[in-house]
């Protein structure tokens, strides 16, 4: 298939562009940049020995996103164009809507003027919401979330089923990951936030190679065994790979309009047990404190996986350790992540 990855320079987004590449697909790359750089695109070409057109706009240009579809021949889109940033979201909650829900507008607008009809869709752990008993398991009615961001998940999984009951022909996979960690086994890409990370695991990969001093552990008094959070962390190639699945299951089962998919591994791991995997892996003391906790976190939150085994065929491969050796292959020879 000739795929449309939007976000294709973005962390999830370059591991899946590999993944593609490998399975045969063809892929051609939207993204604005707004959240990465352009010098991931050679790494990626370098990588898979093939070139990646990239068309660097924002999605919700909708007369350029036209005009791509207009253009080119798309058989298939992954879309994970979006902001991500949890606290950010609750201090710029317009730009969350705008950008997650306008660029998901111009593009179903795009397909179906282009009669393109497969969607794999980036979604996330946040829509289950605050009450929610662990393991998510994906039958459920309400969903919700306790931040802007999450909600324009919640929104834009609506409005997928709402467009997929309305459009004969259009199937779209919603994807919820758990926590997304790890790097490619080169090395040569991996994540690379901006400013200071928000999340458990660049942030302890930045005090290891001596960019942070210490990590805030964020509660220790939860009900967990060792009192810190526990979360559901799988590794990026393995999220990669679940994004082939999935193409090939809805070309596989025409009949599917519109279904949803846990990304996870069903394993939580605490922020302490994390801590110490990544010491063993890197050889490196990481420096940390407990602190209070950090607003709207949730004491636990692990996945239930049998829908994506027994459907897509996909189960999640790589161990913890994995994660924090592919993390520290890829830190430590980019300490200050992709040039540019
Ligand atoms: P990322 O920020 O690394 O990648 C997103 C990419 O989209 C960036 O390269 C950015 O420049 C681009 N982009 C943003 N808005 C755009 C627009 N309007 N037009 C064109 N390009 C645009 O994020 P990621 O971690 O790779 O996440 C990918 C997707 O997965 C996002 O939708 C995110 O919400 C979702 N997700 C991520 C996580 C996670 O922890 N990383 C967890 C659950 C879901
Ligand atoms: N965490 C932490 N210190 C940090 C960042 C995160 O203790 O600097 C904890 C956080 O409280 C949670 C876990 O690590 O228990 C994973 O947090 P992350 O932000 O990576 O993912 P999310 O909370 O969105 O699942």
């Amino acid at each position: 298939m000739r795929v449309l990855v939007t976000g294709g320079a973005g962390y999830i987004g370059s591991h899946t562009v590999l993944a593609l590449l490998d399975a045969g697909h063809e892929v051609l790359v939207v993204d604005s940049f707004a959240n990465s750089k352009p010098t991931v695109i050679p790494r990626l070409e370098e990588l898979s020995g093939q070139h990646i057109p990239v068309h660097a706009f924002d999605l919700r240009d909708a007369d350029k996103t036209e005009r791509l579809f207009a253009d080119e021949r798309i058989d298939a889109v992954i879309h994970f164009a979006g902001l991500k940033a949890v606290g950010e979201s609750t201090e710029q909650p317009l730009a969350y809507y705008e950008n997650n829900l306008g660029s998901t507008f111009a593009l179903l607008r795009a397909m179906e003027r282009h009669d393109v009809r497969t969607l794999v869709f980036s979604s996330s752990a946040t829509v289950y919401g605050e009450d929610a008993p662990v393991p998510y398991v994906e039958n459920r009615d309400h969903l919700s979330s306790s931040n802007p961001y999450g909600w324009t998940k919640v929104m834009q999984e609506q409005i997928l089923a709402d467009v997929a009951a309305a459009s004969p022909g259009l199937q779209v996979a919603i994807l919820r990951y758990f926590n997304p960690v790890g790097a490619h086994e080169s090395g040569q890409i991996g994540e690379d936030p901006q400013g200071i990370p928000n999340n458990l695991m660049p942030y302890i990969a930045q005090v290891a190679v001596g960019r942070r001093e210490r990590l805030s552990v964020f509660g220790g008094d939860y009900d967990t065994p060792d009192g810190t959070g526990l979360r559901d962390y799988i590794h990026v190639v393995d999220l990669a790979a679940g994004h082939v699945a999935a193409l090939g299951h809805l070309a596989a089962n025409p009949e599917i309009a519109v279904r949803a998919w846990n990304l996870g591994t069903g394993q939580g791991t605490s922020v302490l047990e994390m801590v110490h995997a990544f010491e063993r892996a890197s050889g490196v003391p990481i420096a940390y404190e407990i602190v209070g906790r950090r607003a709207g976190d949730l004491p636990a939150s692990y996945a239930k996986t049998e829908r994506a085994e027994t459907e897509l065929g996909w189960r999640a491969e790589r161990s913890i350790d994995d994660m924090c050796a592919d993390t520290w292959r890829w830190q430590s020879a980019n300490p200050q992540g992709f040039p540019g």
